[in-house]
């Protein structure tokens, strides 16, 4: 094959090389290397059902949207419009001693909930007395035991950790997964004084777009239009003097820069010739793996009225799933009315073979489990399953400085974006990729 002279290769056309190649803008002469047949890599909403009536989220559900920046500039770029979820879904459940309760969000609802003890609550209400030195460079486990104690830990942080992280707080680092929250406590000396004196600011919203969340990569991809190859898997890449040569499904290309943005472990692999000192650190960074159940019902076989975001599982209900969308109350546009859908997630840390267990395993553990909790009766009438292998990075206590020695060691022509790097969320993921991009110009 001929040798493709060209500015930039950028590798994966998940939402980190999407939107970095958008902003790049039309004029940049760059290429979107894509292995598989579609562009998105996680981000993928499907229609399910004979006419296609269901349309379920297998990957991100939400979005978070800062008031200005990154996604919100991105979608307007795009024409897209973002909503928020109906009011009611707001509302987050926690399970506590095998019910639902609801999250405790306001100080009303946090002194009623029977999520913690008067002692328990009395300690988290202690939270300003804390040195705001103590517990921010350790585990996630640390730092809240630290600050609001080992009951909030227990019964409020473990689930949440799980429903974004899929990981065990013990061993996850707080700088890591929640840089902000450490900084307002380095900043205010403390979370409740951080609220108090950043109130009044806009704060991020969770939102959808319309179409749901493909839609957005779906534009991207359309907007780049032949700049993005599909059935384009990059085999190998090497040093050329000042330039890189590239092997791909779809040719071979001689670039003055590359930027991969793929998951680690294929990242690591593509580098292990190419920089092998950055390949070691990023092959050293372990993901979690799950499964996520999508299962449809008629409306008369819920009993639960479902009037919230869903549910998560503390560690300590000994449950084998992490937790509950409530899908159709996100997106109600997204499912006849006849019909509610329910998107449990299963796996991480917590349980990781069931990351690979049979669909089969899978729906017994939702009869066992979820059915009771929601007061469902009889069978789906739909179950979809996707399985995300390696797909949610483990930042342990290591990661913040494994990933400054990853970027300190970068030649300026090789840039690296994903979710193994600073953050998992797909705000985060374009809010990088276009400041990146802002950074290599037109
Ligand atoms: C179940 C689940 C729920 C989530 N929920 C949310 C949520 O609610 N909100 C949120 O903000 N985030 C959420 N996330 C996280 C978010 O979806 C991901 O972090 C993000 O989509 C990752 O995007 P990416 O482009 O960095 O990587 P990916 O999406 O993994 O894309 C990488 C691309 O690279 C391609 N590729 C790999 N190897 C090669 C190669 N050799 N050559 C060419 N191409 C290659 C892959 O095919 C893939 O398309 C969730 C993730 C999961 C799994």
């Amino acid at each position: 094959m001929p040798l493709q002279r060209i500015d930039t290769v950028v590798v994966g056309g998940g939402i980190s090389g999407l939107a970095y190649a958008h902003a790049r803008g039309p004029a940049s002469e760059l290429v979107v290397l894509e292995a598989s047949e579609r562009a998105g890599g996680l981000v993928r909403t499907t229609a399910l059902g004979a006419l296609g009536e269901f349309h379920c989220e297998l990957g991100p559900e939400t979005l978070r949207f800062e008031a200005r920046g990154g996604l919100t500039d991105m979608l307007r770029e795009l024409d897209l419009v973002a909503e928020r979820p109906p009011k009611e879904s707001r509302r987050r459940y926690l399970v506590c001693r095998g019910r639902l309760v609801e999250a405790p969000l306001g100080v009303g609802k946090f002194l009623r909930t029977p999520l913690l003890s008067w002692r328990g609550k009395l300690r988290m209400i202690a939270e300003p007395f804390r040195s705001k030195h103590l517990g921010n460079d350790g585990s996630v486990a640390e730092f809240v035991r630290h600050r609001i104690g080992e009951e909030a830990l227990q019964g409020l942080l473990d689930p949440l950790v799980s429903g974004i992280h899929a990981g065990d707080p013990a061993v996850l680092s707080m700088r890591a997964c929640f840089p902000r929250l450490v900084e307002l406590v380095e900043k205010h000396g403390g979370l409740f004084r951080a609220q108090w004196k950043t109130r009044g600011e806009p704060a991020p919203s969770v939102m959808k777009t319309k179409g749901g969340c493909e839609a957005i990569t779906r534009a991207l991809a359309a907007a780049l239009g032949a700049k993005l190859r599909l059935h384009a898997r990059v085999h190998s890449f090497a040093r050329e003097g000042e330039r890189w040569l590239i092997e791909s499904d779809a040719g071979r290309f001689d670039a003055a820069r590359v930027v991969l943005a793929m998951p680690a472990a294929g990242a690591a692999a593509l580098l292990a010739h190419a920089a092998p000192a950055i390949a070691r650190r990023i092959s050293e960074i372990e993901s979690e793996s799950l499964s996520s159940l999508v299962h449809v019902y008629r409306r008369e076989q819920v009993g639960h009225p479902l009037a919230g975001f869903g549910y998560l599982v503390a560690s300590r209900e000994k449950l084998r799933h992490l937790g509950t969308l409530f899908s159709s109350s996100i997106a109600p546009d997204a499912c006849p009315p006849t019909h509610v859908v329910l998107r449990t997630l299963l796996g991480g840390a917590r349980a990781p073979h069931l990351a690979a267990a049979p669909e089969l395993e899978l729906l017994d553990i939702v009869r066992a489990e979820v059915h009771p909790l929601l007061a469902i009766r009889g069978e789906p009438e739909l179950v979809a399953v996707q399985r995300w292998r390696a797909t949610l990075p483990r930042f342990d206590l290591a990661h913040p400085a494994r990933v400054q020695a990853i970027e300190r060691a970068l030649p300026p022509t090789l840039s690296l974006l994903g979710n193994y790097l600073r953050g998992i969320g797909v705000n985060h993921l374009v809010a990088a990729a276009r400041t990146l991009a802002q950074h290599h110009g037109p």
